[in-house]
């Protein structure tokens, strides 16, 4: 047994047993997920959070679900482009460095630094990464590298 469960109570361990047999995939397992099954399940299942975090890592801000519509992922206009900026300098930063490496032509403590700058940025992008239709996030596909 590990630390963190031994430091669990009883009545802590119950009320956690009880929320994960009551996550959706844990109602219905992925190969019984018909419409009248998960339907089914839904209003039994933990509920999804009505208020999330702004996608922008550097806000901290609230949003809330609205009862009907697109869902938001930023808390407003200002979050979305600095979000998309950030991301795509990032992006450029990755493009450089990569191609720097792949270009040789330095030291052994040139390719150690410029590598040691990829994962850094790498580090950072993790903090940025959307999927390019923001409307479909959940699809369950391999992931690519950044
Ligand atoms: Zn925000």
């Amino acid at each position: 047994m590990s630390t963190p469960t031994k430091r669990l109570t009883t009545s802590n361990r119950k009320a956690l047993d009880d929320l994960m047999s009551r996550r959706l995939n844990t109602l219905v397992p992925l190969d019984r997920a018909t419409l009248r099954e998960v339907a089914a399940a839904c209003p039994r299942a933990v509920a999804s959070p009505t208020r999330m975090r702004c996608l922008n890592p550097e806000c901290r801000k609230k949003i809330d679900r609205p009862a009907a519509g697109r869902l938001p992922h930023f808390c407003g206009r200002p979050c979305r482009e600095a979000f998309d900026y950030e991301r795509a300098e990032l992006l450029a930063d990755i493009a450089v460095l990569t191609r720097a490496l792949e270009a040789g032509q330095g030291t052994h403590l040139d390719r150690r630094a410029v590598q040691v700058e990829l994962a850094n940025k790498r580090w950072c992008l993790q903090r940025y990464v959307v999927p390019a239709d923001r409307t479909q996030p959940e699809r369950m596909t391999p992931r690519t590298e950044a």
